[in-house]
């Protein structure tokens, strides 16, 4: 096993890899931005390196800072977080080419699964259903018009660099298709410094279902249920739970051991997601993250494992402890993303946070690095909290979800605590009956409370 772990990121996710790494007798390195010198993963961590200033380009994107880092400091392995590097395959190569072990799959799985369009063709190639649509990026006006109208009404242009629920145009019909093309490729290539697009089918009322899956270098697959993410706005996650209330055992048993089949063909490493859409029973992939993902707390709660620590074993060559059939699905877990910003507008909301209160007792988890007097700072994701529920079934969690959002204090910034409270009161998400655009239509008529 390792003696000294590299973690390069920052926040909560910096803080559960620590952790980890505590229990597990390894040594840890932090890294960080001048903007982070007082964080908690800096205090928690054994030894912690400054990489650079604030900018993400020239502290947490800068390879070879971190690079320089876990080699002064002698650190064996690098573990990614989620985010910044860890779906950078120039980077896991590089970890490697210098000798160190990069916690994750191989740079070649990351690039079979890097932007979408490859994904989609790899997930082709292993059996696995995708959501109709273009093979490639669409080359000409012809070509996407041909396309869309093959596909049918309403299909969306998707940047192929796209990521963080950005690079998405929906088009209803004939008519907009072409000014919309237009004007997705000028923001793909302002946001993602590649203008290439593709086409594809857009679901109305889909659900976003996704399977964790966790592959060792011994030949060990398995699949540890889904996770149903389709409280979203503006197509990024807010809400998260497990089991998904829409899917019966017979159900996940035949998804899960769909992408488990497919990633033992593709000879997977470590932990991944794979994110499929779901709508009239049809389930229809979308992406695959080859990385932990924020909302993995969810899963290690219902199946009783430590997603963090398996991860580690395998990149250290070990085999895992359990195979499919150890694999449990206990209750049920919901994780809340607490966010700093206007609950509303999304604002984000940077500066001191001038009183925390983190909820406990029972079935409750907070993976969090906030602490009072901790100043929230306006150059990174606005994510400062997870707030994860675990109970015997959803209705007992969501009782004790609301008891935990009622415990939970932070002040001094805004946050979406009031979006959350409300949210999980209501009939739609009591009643497991949300689709990926219902949130966004709820906040449209959604004033926050005045305190
Ligand atoms: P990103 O990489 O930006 O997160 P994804 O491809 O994972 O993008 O999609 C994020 C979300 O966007 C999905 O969960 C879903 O809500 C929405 N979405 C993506 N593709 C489609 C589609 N074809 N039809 C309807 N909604 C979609």
């Amino acid at each position: 096993m390792f003696k000294k772990i590299l973690i390069a990121n920052r926040g909560e996710i910096a803080l559960r890899v620590l952790r980890a790494c505590r229990e597990m007798g390894i040594q840890t390195v932090a890294v960080h931005s001048t903007a982070d010198a007082s964080a908690m993963h800096v205090r928690f961590a054994d030894e912690s390196v400054c990489i650079g200033p604030p900018q993400v380009g020239e502290s947490y994107l800068n390879k070879l800072s971190i690079l320089a880092a876990a080699e002064i400091t002698g650190a064996e392995a690098i573990h990614p977080g989620y985010g910044f590097l860890s779906e950078n395959a120039d980077f896991c190569q590089m970890v490697e080419e210098h000798g160190f072990a990069f916690i994750g799959p191989t740079p070649d799985h990351i690039r079979l699964m890097g932007d979408k369009i490859v994904a989609k063709d790899t997930a082709k190639k292993l059996g696995i259903p995708c959501v109709p649509g273009t093979d490639g990026p669409v080359a000409s006006d012809e070509e996407a018009l041909a396309a869309a109208e093959e596909i049918g009404w309403p299909v969306l242009i998707k940047a192929v660099s796209g990521g963080g629920g950005r690079g998405m145009t929906v088009v209803h019909d004939r008519s907009q298709l072409l000014d919309a093309l237009r004007m997705a490729r000028g923001e793909a290539k302002a946001g993602f410094g590649d203008d290439r697009v593709y086409i594809e089918k857009f679901l109305a009322a889909p659900r976003h279902i996704e399977v964790q899956v966790l592959c060792d270098t011994h030949g060990q697959v398995l699949h540890l249920g889904e996770r149903d993410c389709s409280l979203q706005r503006r197509h990024q996650k807010v809400v998260e739970e497990a089991p998904s209330p829409v899917l019966d055992a017979g159900d996940r048993e035949k998804l899960g051991l769909l992408v488990a089949k497919a990633m033992e063909k593709f000879g997977y490493r470590g932990v991944g997601t794979l994110e499929f859409l779901y709508e009239n029973g049809q389930f229809y992939f979308i992406e695959m993250n080859t990385r932990l993902q924020v909302e993995h707390p969810v899963t290690e709660l219902i199946t009783d494992t430590d997603l963090v620590r398996e991860q580690i074993r395998v990149a250290a060559g070990e085999k895992l402890a359990f195979s499919q059939s150890d694999v449990r699905f206990r209750g049920h877990a919901i994780e809340c993303r607490i966010t700093a910003e206007n609950p509303k507008t999304l604002a984000p909301s940077p500066g001191r946070v001038t009183g925390y209160h983190a909820p406990g007792g029972p079935g409750v988890r907070m993976d969090s690095a906030l602490y009072a007097g901790y100043t929230v700072p306006p150059y990174y994701d606005s994510l400062i909290g997870k707030l994860i529920v675990h109970d015997v079934d959803r209705p007992t969690c969501l009782r004790r979800l609301e008891r935990a959002l009622a415990e939970c204090v932070v002040e001094g910034v805004d946050t979406n605590l009031p979006l959350l409270r409300t949210v999980i009161g209501t009939s739609a998400f009591r009643n497991g009956q949300y689709d990926t655009g219902w949130l966004g239509k709820f906040i449209a008529d959604w004033e926050p409370p005045v305190v």
